[in-house]
């Protein structure tokens, strides 16, 4: 398949991971928009958050709590954000689901 995220899961294209699971793989983003900016996206290939199934669920709550998880330990202590960008209007550039964190620095609202 011919996705950027599912290359970097498989490990056909290098990543600065820090996280990998069954179901997850969490790696810094190529350019980051905040001290701490990494993605968490699933292994399974899904273009847009609008194609998710009754089935994904789980996954994308795997997504969130493994997203929460890995802030706390990049030290976010003071907070952090979560984004999921959904398609051309979201400002969506790699269509393969993923949640950006962003923490060690103040954010704004609302959002650009
Ligand atoms: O939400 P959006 O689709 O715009 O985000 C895609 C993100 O993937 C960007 O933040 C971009 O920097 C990141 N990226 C990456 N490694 C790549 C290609 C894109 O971390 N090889």
């Amino acid at each position: 398949m011919d996705c950027l995220f599912c290359k970097i899961a498989a490990g056909q294209i290098p990543a600065r991971k820090l996280y990998e699971d069954d179901h997850v793989v969490a790696f810094h983003d190529i350019a980051p928009q905040a001290p701490v900016h990494f993605l968490v996206i699933p292994k399974k290939h899904i273009p847009v958050l609008t194609d998710l199934t009754e089935d994904d669920k789980a996954l994308v709550g795997h997504i969130a709590y493994t997203a929460q998880r890995l802030a706390a330990e990049q030290g976010c202590d003071e907070g952090f954000r979560l984004v999921m960008n959904c398609n051309e209007q979201g400002g969506q550039t790699v269509y393969h689901i993923h949640m950006h964190v962003l923490g060690q620095r103040q954010m704004h609202w609302p959002p650009g």
